[in-house]
């Protein structure tokens, strides 16, 4: 997605040679239009299924999946990190390693919210190793619903989420696919190529 990659070339900050900080459009003030646009972009890659729920996790994949869930008319679910005294026994929860906090979460999400008469689709800012989504995947198992596909806002190609969940079959739609942070610069991977 072009406007994406412009803005990512514009304002992302590279940490290192594997971490992209992009702080000032989705991780801790927001672009509204730009995120508008991506949730826009999600709903026209998925045109062809019918999408019941929008599964995130917090805090930074909301923004995106509630423009997705806005386009296409679909509440937005996200999952917990932390446990909630209101959310008690009622829930299906998982455990997620952090990439960018080294730590693991225990996700939880409510059982009145993800039923198995869904269709899922999975939404989140940035795919690394996979863990996020793993363990999203493993609430929408628990649930029965049906899991259409993920869609990730900025996926660094060079780690191994990416082609670990594509090789267990399932469909993952990347807005902006990073291929290098090296000596400090963004590089993309073009259209179709991988
Ligand atoms: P994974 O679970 O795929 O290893 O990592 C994805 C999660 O870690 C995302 O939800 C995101 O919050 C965080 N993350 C991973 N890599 C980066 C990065 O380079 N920059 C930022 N801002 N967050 C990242």
């Amino acid at each position: 997605m072009k406007a994406l990659q412009e803005k990512i070339h514009e304002v992302g900050r590279v940490l290192s040679a594997d971490v992209l900080k992009v702080d000032s459009f989705l991780n801790h003030q927001i672009d509204p239009q730009l995120m508008k646009e991506v949730g826009e972009e999600f709903a026209n890659r998925y045109a062809n299924e019918v999408i019941t729920k929008v599964l995130t996790i917090e805090s930074s994949g909301i923004a995106p999946a509630t423009f997705l869930g806005l386009t296409i008319g679909a509440p937005v679910v996200f999952a917990r990190k932390k446990q909630s005294l209101t959310l008690t026994d009622n829930v299906y929860t998982s455990e997620v390693y952090s990439f960018t906090k080294q730590e693991s979460n225990k996700i939880s999400v409510s059982r009145d919210f993800l039923t198995a008469d869904d269709n899922v689709i999975i939404i989140d800012d940035f795919l690394a190793n996979g863990e996020a989504v793993k363990g999203l995947v493993d609430i929408v198992n628990q649930s029965g619903a049906h899991l259409v596909g993920v869609g990730i806002v900025i996926e660094k190609g060079f780690q191994q989420g990416g082609k670990l969940l594509r090789d267990q079959g399932l469909r993952i739609e990347s807005l902006a696919r990073i291929k290098s942070l090296e000596n400090g610069k963004v590089e993309f991977f073009e259209d179709g190529e991988f």
